[in-house]
């Protein structure tokens, strides 16, 4: 893993897609175990940013399961905005459901509070909500996180399905913003 440049910024290595994988595996295996034996859930991953997150912790799940998406966003750059856009909504009928949210990073909550929102009326068995990060230093709602895969500090995280303006999704591993290096090793 090396410093990457996406548009303007600078990002280092932070995250190895190893310690990735284990930290999916962990919270797939905590979520199954939480749940009745024969507990059909149905997971709904946030989009953009959670298309890996969800990918792999569907695989990591033992058990059946269905899977469904929504479409949100609240970042412009990288900073968090309190406007948060429903670009794609559910079509499942959730009532009697268990329903588990996957989102790839938790970051103010505002997003986590339009979600909760959005399911509010949906006459759900229970929703529960897993994070692959979390940034509590900047979390400002009291809204329940269930399930926390990694907590960071508040800098700006780029990589495995999280972009900057676009860029940087389809790395492997997590990059955090840095200065601009010295050397010339940048890809
Ligand atoms: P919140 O609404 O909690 O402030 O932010 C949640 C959303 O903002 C996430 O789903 C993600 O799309 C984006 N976000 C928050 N922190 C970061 C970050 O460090 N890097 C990237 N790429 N996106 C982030």
């Amino acid at each position: 893993m090396s410093i990457i440049k996406l548009h303007d910024l600078y990002f280092k290595p932070f995250i190895s897609e190893n310690e990735i994988k284990s930290i999916v595996k962990y919270l797939a295996q905590k979520v199954k175990r939480d749940l009745p034996k024969d507990e059909v859930p149905i997971f709904v991953g946030i989009l953009n940013g959670c298309f890996l997150f969800a990918a792999d912790f569907i695989r990591e799940f033992e058990g059946n399961c269905e899977v469904s998406f929504v479409k949100l966003a609240s970042y412009q750059g990288t900073s968090s905005t309190e406007n948060v856009k429903q670009l794609v909504g559910i079509n499942e009928d959730l009532t009697g459901r268990t329903v588990i949210i996957l989102e790839d990073i938790i970051d103010t909550g505002t997003t986590l509070q339009e979600i909760y929102n959005i399911f509010r009326n949906k006459n759900v068995k229970q929703l529960k909500v897993a994070t692959l990060f979390f940034k509590p230093d900047v979390f400002r709602k009291e809204l329940p996180i269930n399930y926390i895969g990694k907590s960071i500090s508040d800098k700006f995280i780029v990589g495995y399905g999280l972009d900057y303006n676009g860029l940087g999704r389809n790395y492997s591993e997590i990059y955090q913003l840095s200065t601009p290096p010295k050397m010339k090793n940048i890809v």
